[in-house]
């Protein structure tokens, strides 16, 4: 657990503390749907994490209630995934609809209390009469029913005497309630499916509102945990469970935020459609955000519950970066996996000047790993490189083997290009080299300096493997569905050429490939004649992004000296860019790398500096945002320029707009090509400041939200952000962030 409790767990303690509850119940309660995805596992985190914390028990229900999208596959799925995570269900799956029986029941004793009647008016109808935010709902004939009528009608629903949508079960509420979900919600409605667990028993299947509460309170649940669009659902929680007078010992709702994470999409039915439309090759591919997804890439279970842990549990909807799951797991397998080598695109050196054949003593690990074991390393007179190892004619800052310069093959000798050998396009085929017998790694006398060490395999010992290197699945940033897939997200290569410590051990193994990034043996389709390996994840940030989510992440040092050759070397030139960016400008190193790194992006920069003075906030929208444009056309071809993008960010600066506003009006820029003030004043978009504007808001949302001004006052002071957040939404994101926090503090106090 985090060093500072979460809200939910303050609530559960002070439970314990005042003993409203003796034992902690909670549940995670899916559809079975579709698979899990990384959202689930947050919820798994938070309702068995809680259960462990507290010695109490966590129930996996299925909440199957629709009978036309479950299937026992999904249970699998689910059971699979809270097993994987390390939580223990104690192997019991429960079922809302082993609950159909006792439902009905309490419904039956609704009716007869004149809580809820059978209504017949038609689905239109239904969505006419409630009414809308700004005025009251109206009752139609059927709500006046007699409870003998009501009965009857309810029991011949059950008996399957009438058509799907002929008549509904409503609760008796209000229908002028401010709150539309409670204008008498539907309890059941007829549907003449086959369930898979309930089979053809039933006609009738109640709706969410009154089976999730019930359920929570049949199973004794104390705190029911879900997301933030149950809110207004809450209502209707209390009033099931109050009005059939069940008291004691009885569940109350809690919410959380939902998780979203950036270059995803998450919700099982967008899922649903890319395994159906055959864009993915099942729920476990590799590249869906499902858990059975990231298992078979080669995910660990730790590097999930680091993440779900990172991320915290917050009151208010965000937007994690993905590149901080990544981090999670790069930063898992960093000091646990051996490293090793594989050459993916493979081209021929032979050593003239070796015989024979020796096996090298190398080391799993470097030196600042604290884990031992090595493998033999065959070396002979033929070897593979990988082919962009070496360059004819390297630009300035090229670092590795060249006509010219000498390079260290990782763990064994120095060798020195002596000849290339082409066919008859012109390509390189082969390099004829020559090694230097005094340089062996450890015991190097030779004097020879390197600028880096390459990857190699020894032609005859190396095995060939296929590598399937996985990419983000959708390039953009907010992704709808397939129209935003990443064409490059699967690139799969067939002959890969791995040196034999690789093979040995299997199943369940995970590998730095040196310099490639890390690696598992696919669980499903590796076989001893064709070994499989997936690619977990690069070694570094490839999206260049700046991972602002990151904060307990240790930033990719920009490396000087590249021994290891895990990152390019930078040219001179890169390296004072570098050196300026994070000292005189005070960039952090990530960011003073992408752009240091990039003529085309540095070049930028420096424009926009000329023009305003503001090195960290350029910084930011350049290696973002103008950075992305950038990868899908030319400088040439942007419809904005520097000065605009100093413009842009100066309104920020000037607290004229806000930074996520700023990315608003950045998108129309690019499309555009207009200036940002203009974009700013035709749309509307100026932050709002002025307190006169956002005291009413304010009054408003503390209006509407009495428990948790109670519960701040309380001493909750973490709700804070609940108010900003309401305030933030309620603008649109237009209010002044600042301000509004500095407000809702005053008016709270
Ligand atoms: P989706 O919208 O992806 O289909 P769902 O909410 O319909 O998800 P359920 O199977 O009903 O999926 O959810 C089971 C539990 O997991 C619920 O308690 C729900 O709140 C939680 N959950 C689902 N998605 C997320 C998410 N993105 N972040 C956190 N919890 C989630
Ligand atoms: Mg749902």
């Amino acid at each position: 657990m985090s060093e500072s409790k979460d809200f939910l767990r303050k609530i559960v303690e002070e439970d314990l503390k005042s003993g409203k509850y003796k034992e902690i119940t909670t549940r995670f309660p899916p559809e079975p749907n579709g698979f899990p995805h990384i959202g689930h596992a947050k919820s798994i985190v938070i309702n068995f994490g809680i259960a462990r914390d507290y010695h109490g028990h966590c129930n996996l229900r299925m909440d199957d209630t629709n009978p036309t999208k479950e299937d026992t596959k999904y249970v699998e799925a689910l059971k699979d995934a809270v097993e994987w995570l390390g939580f223990d269900f104690d192997n019991n799956v429960y079922f809302t609809s082993d609950y159909f029986p006792k439902l009905y029941d309490y419904a039956i004793e609704l009716i007869k209390m004149g809580k809820a009647y059978v209504d017949s008016l038609t689905e239109e109808e239904i969505r006419e009469y409630r009414g809308t935010v700004t005025q009251a709902g109206k009752r139609g004939k059927y709500a006046e029913r007699s409870v003998e009528e009501n009965l009857d009608l309810f029991q011949r629903m059950k008996k399957g005497e009438f058509k799907d949508g002929e008549h509904v079960l409503r609760a008796k509420i209000d229908m002028s309630a401010a709150n539309m979900k409670m204008r008498d919600p539907l309890l059941y409605r007829i549907r003449h499916a086959h369930h898979f667990r309930a089979g053809d028993e039933w006609s009738i299947y109640p709706m969410y509102d009154f089976a999730h509460c019930l359920s929570d309170y049949i199973e004794g649940v104390s705190h029911s945990i879900c997301t933030l669009e149950f809110e207004n659902n809450r209502d209707i929680y209390d009033w099931v469970l109050d009005t059939l007078g069940l008291k004691t010992a009885r569940p109350y709702q809690h919410e959380f935020a939902r998780l979203g994470i950036n270059h995803t999409v998450m919700s099982k039915r967008k899922l649903l459609e890319l395994v159906q439309g055959g864009q993915v090759s099942g729920w476990d591919d590799p590249r869906l955000p499902t858990i059975a997804g990231y298992k078979r890439k080669g995910y660990t279970a730790e590097s999930i519950l680091n993440f779900c842990d990172q991320i915290g549990i917050a009151k208010a909807n965000s937007m994690v970066d993905v590149a901080q799951l990544e981090f999670s797991i790069r930063d898992d397998l960093n000091t646990k996996v051996p490293r090793v080598m594989c050459v993916l695109d493979p081209l021929k050196v032979t050593i003239e000047n070796y015989e024979g054949h020796e096996e090298i003593d190398a080391s799993y690990y470097p030196d600042d790993v604290p884990k031992e074991g090595s493998r033999k390393l065959p070396f002979s007179r033929e070897i593979y490189i990988e082919r962009d190892d070496f360059m004819e004619n390297p630009p300035k800052g090229y670092f590795r083997l060249t006509p010219e310069q000498p390079v260290r093959l990782k763990h064994a000798y120095i060798i020195s290009c002596k000849e290339i050998i082409k066919d008859a396009s012109g390509n390189i085929t082969e390099i004829k080299a020559k090694y230097h017998p005094d340089s062996k790694s450890g015991s190097d006398t030779s004097g020879i300096k390197v600028k880096s060490a390459i990857h190699w395999v020894s032609a005859n010992e190396a095995k060939t493997v296929e590598v399937r290197l996985y990419d983000r699945l959708f390039s953009t940033e907010a992704p709808e569905g397939v129209e935003d897939i990443n064409p490059d997200s699967l690139r799969i290569i067939k002959n890969a050429l791995v040196e034999p410590a690789v093979i040995t051990e299997r199943p369940d193994v995970r590998f730095q490939f040196e310099r490639q990034g890390y690696f598992y043996a696919d669980p499903i389709d590796y076989t001893d004649e064709k070994p499989v390996f997936n690619k977990i994840v690069g070694l570094k940030d490839s999206w260049g992004k700046k991972t602002k989510t990151t904060k307990s992440a240790p930033r990719a040092q920009a490396k000087k000296v590249q021994i290891d050759g895990e990152v390019a070397a930078m040219s001179d030139h890169e390296q004072t860019l570098f050196d300026k960016y994070t000292g005189e400008f005070g960039l952090n190193s990530e960011v003073a790398d992408t752009l240091a790194r990039d003529e085309h992006l540095s070049k930028f920069y420096e424009e926009s500096l000329s023009v305003l003075n503001s090195p960290v906030g350029l910084a930011n929208i350049v290696t973002n945002e103008v950075a992305r444009e950038l990868k899908q056309m030319q400088a040439s071809e942007l419809k904005f320029d520097a000065k605009q993008i100093a413009g842009l960010v100066k309104m920020i600066d000037d607290t004229t707009i806000s930074s996520k506003i700023a990315k608003q009006v950045f998108e129309e820029m690019a499309k555009t090509g207009e200036d940002p003030s203009q974009i700013v004043e035709a749309k509307g978009l100026v932050q709002i400041s002025d307190p006169a504007k956002i005291l009413p808001i304010i009054d408003e949302i503390i209006a509407k939200n009495p428990d948790n001004v109670a519960k701040f006052k309380a001493g909750n002071t973490k709700l804070l952000g609940f108010f900003v957040g309401q305030v933030l939404k309620s603008t649109g994101g237009k209010a002044n962030p600042k301000v509004v926090n500095g407000l809702v503090h005053e008016k709270l106090k």
